[in-house]
């Protein structure tokens, strides 16, 4: 089913791109090697390509300072729609204000007027699949900036009744009840889902003994949970995708307004 989403999504993108007075554009900023990173980036472009956003990489050395790398974002951002920083970054960078919020397309700042890239992800993945979440009860376990309370907000704002988990939750009690659930954990074999006749949005991503990517649920046979691979990660990067596009359509309606 995401795959199909994922389909129609990039052919409606590919068209909204093709709308527009120019190519919209994206500059994704590295520290460092990191091979998931490498590979997620990878993939980043390559989806750009296919829709038709321009994407530039930029790349620095472990040891750049805080300062000389948001200074390198600041002097670049204005030529592009959107930026990007590809996390994780080295623990002298921190990702407070990763970059000026107008143009922080992961809306990973609060300030921002980008929706999250994961959390917009999901919620555009139910509309699409007509789960209905006005007065169903939401379960989210993982309650992070990134995905978890995001999501919750976004949730609450379609009218369904959300529950935050964390690890101080007594799950089984607050599952009983669910119409949704949201695993945001980051822990293989987290979630048995052999009882669980609900969907749920498996979120997380690890590597089993053998190095291959799993997330947080098991027990999946015949149960309506996304997979890993192929989940969740490609609605993440559809919606990265929209937020390049939008931050372009909004600047066409604002330069039409003037
Ligand atoms: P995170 O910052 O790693 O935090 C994990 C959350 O899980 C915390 O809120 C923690 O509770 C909670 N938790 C840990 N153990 C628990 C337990 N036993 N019971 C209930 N809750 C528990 O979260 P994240 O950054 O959202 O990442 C979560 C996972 O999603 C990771 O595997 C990450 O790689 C993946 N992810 C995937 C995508 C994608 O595009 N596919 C995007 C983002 C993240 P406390 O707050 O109490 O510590």
């Amino acid at each position: 089913m995401i795959k199909e989403y994922v389909k129609n999504k990039k052919e409606e993108l590919k068209n909204r791109v093709a709308a527009l007075d120019r190519k919209p554009s994206l500059a994704i900023f590295q520290i460092g090697e990191n091979e998931a990173s490498n590979r997620y980036i990878k993939n980043k472009i390559k989806d750009c390509n296919e829709v038709g956003i321009e994407a530039h990489h930029y790349w620095y050395p472990e040891d750049i300072s805080e300062e000389e790398f948001y200074e390198e974002i600041a002097a670049t951002q204005d030529f592009y729609d959107g930026v990007i920083v590809q996390l994780p970054v080295p623990p002298h960078i921190s990702t407070k204000n990763i970059v000026d919020v107008k143009k922080d397309v992961d809306g990973f700042n609060i300030m921002s007027k980008f929706d999250p890239a994961t959390p917009k992800g999901i919620m555009d993945y139910l509309k699409w699949r007509n789960f209905d979440l006005i007065g169903k009860n939401v379960v989210i376990i993982g309650r992070s900036e990134i995905v978890g309370k995001p999501l919750a907000r976004m949730m609450t704002d379609a009218d369904a009744t959300v529950t935050l988990c964390h690890s101080k939750s007594n799950l089984a009690r607050h599952l009983y009840d669910a119409d949704l659930i949201v695993c945001a954990v980051g822990k293989a074999k987290f979630l048995n889902c052999y009882a669980i006749h609900v969907p749920v949005i498996d979120v997380g991503i690890n590597f089993d003994e053998n190095g291959k990517m799993v997330g947080d649920c098991y027990n999946t046979e015949g149960r309506d949970v996304t997979p890993v691979p192929g989940g969740v990660g490609l609605l993440t990067r559809c919606a990265l995708l929209e937020n390049v596009i939008l931050a372009k359509e909004w600047e066409e309606k604002e330069n039409a307004l003037d």
